[in-house]
């Protein structure tokens, strides 16, 4: 439950009058009741008091997420009687069940953390919870530095070697890479994807970040393309993770694609995008279409996290997919339990036969490696062969694929 408090109301109706008052409080009321989903409910409590209920939220960083949103709705100015006025708000939200176990403890509580907001500052929210108001903000001091991030320069790729089993005599041999983002942050040092990815896509900054690291992998494949010109003919292709609000996007993603491919002069056959399953199945049709128009670009279409996701294999068939890459917990104890190594065949079966490729990732020993290739998985990645490198240690593996080549 949110509980907002507008700010300084008072004001508004003592120097302009009631009635600008009252058309004040219509427009913000619109305005809040433009974010509500079907099951949510709003409601005008007080004189400037509205309560926000809503159902079904996974966690309290969506009840924040939300929280951020509707502050950012009530910053943009509004216009009455020819006059703009910019309002804010103190909120306060409470979450069921901790914060209460029915709707008048909710709301009292809701109500004291909007008190709260109010006595110390004002235009912001606050948890009625001391451990939910902490977990906000390290959340939301995360959220502003990768804002900052992307316009300082603070994040870099890695590019982790995938090399594939088909040439047994001549040990593992390169084919691409798969490209990973970091975060080289000011005070918390190198940080992983896990950290904050989920962050960038709860507050919409995954965008930006798609297309840095879009435009980012393909200017510096470009450069390698044109260096080792047999290499891309020779079909070494590099594999970026996608999210699902960048496939969201539609034509807009594939415009930016395109126009990335073009500006670096990279065939679309040398990129792969990889999406994971849970993603492509939330929005099967919509989806399908945006794939169809990548592939007619040339690039192709890997699965990632394979076997994690849903049960229903249908959409197999019904999506534009290349590549399968098997998740790395069916990877882990291939040897302590035969039953993986049934899914991991069965996967490898299930891909042959629809014409795909099978990929394995987080592969850290000789003894999986054996395992793989008899189990007919084509490509894998993994510390056993190179955990991720930046660019200039990535460049030596291509420069040794063509010494190789030369050679043999
Ligand atoms: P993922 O796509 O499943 O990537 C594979 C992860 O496994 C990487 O973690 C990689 O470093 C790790 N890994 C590879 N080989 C081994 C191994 O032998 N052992 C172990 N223990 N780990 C191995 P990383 O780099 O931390 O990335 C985590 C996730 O973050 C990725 O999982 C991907 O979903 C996401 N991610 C990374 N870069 C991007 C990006 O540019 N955009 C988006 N949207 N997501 C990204
Ligand atoms: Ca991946
Ligand atoms: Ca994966």
């Amino acid at each position: 439950m949110l509980f907002l408090d507008l700010d300084r109301f008072k004001l508004v109706n003592d120097s302009l009058g009631h009635e600008a008052g009252d058309a004040l409080l219509r427009a913000v009321a619109e305005r809040l009741g433009a974010t509500l989903q079907p099951d949510d409910t709003l409601a005008r409590i007080g004189g400037d008091e509205f309560v926000l209920l809503w159902n079904g939220l996974k966690s309290s960083q969506d009840a924040a997420t939300l929280a951020q949103r509707v502050l950012g709705i009530l910053a943009r100015p509004f216009t009455v009687e020819g006059r703009t006025l910019s309002v804010t708000a103190s909120v306060g939200i409470s979450v069921y069940p901790g914060d209460g176990r029915d709707f008048s403890e909710l709301l009292q509580n809701a109500g004291t953390a909007a008190n709260h907001a109010k006595e110390t500052g004002r235009d912001r929210f606050l948890f009625f919870s001391p451990e939910l108001n902490a977990r906000a903000v390290a959340r939301l001091g995360m959220e502003n530095d990768l804002r900052h991030a992307l316009s300082r320069g603070e994040l870099l790729l890695q590019w982790q070697p995938v090399v594939t089993t088909r040439h047994p005599r001549s040990g593992s041999r390169l084919v691409g890479a798969e490209i990973l983002v970091r975060w080289q942050h000011p005070q918390e040092g190198l940080l992983m994807p896990d950290r904050f990815i989920s962050v960038a896509e709860d507050s919409g900054l995954i965008r930006p970040l798609g297309q840095w690291t879009l435009e980012r992998a393909l200017s510096q494949i470009g450069a390698w393309l044109r260096r080792y010109p047999r290499d891309g003919s020779h079909g070494l292709w590099f594999a970026l993770n996608v999210s699902a609000h960048e496939l969201d996007q539609g034509d807009a993603y594939v415009a930016m694609v395109a126009q990335a491919l073009k500006a670096n002069q990279v065939p679309g056959s040398c990129i792969e995008l990889e999406i994971t399953e849970r993603v492509l199945v939330s929005q099967l049709a919509g989806n399908a279409e945006t794939l169809r128009k990548l592939g007619d670009l040339g690039v192709r279409i890997a699965i990632d996290d394979f076997g994690t996701g849903y049960s229903s294999l249908a959409y197999l068939r019904q999506l534009p997919i290349d590549k399968l890459k098997i998740d790395r917990s069916f990877l882990r104890e291939l040897d302590a339990h035969p039953a993986d190594a049934t899914i991991v065949q069965t996967i490898a079966a299930m891909a042959k036969a629809l014409g795909l490729r099978v990929a394995a990732e987080g592969v850290e020993s000789e003894a999986q490696v054996a395992r793989l290739r008899a189990l007919g998985c084509d490509e894998w990645q993994g510390h056993h062969f190179s955990a991720s490198l930046d660019a200039a240690d990535f460049e030596r593996l291509i420069a040794e694929r063509g010494t190789q080549r030369a050679a043999g």
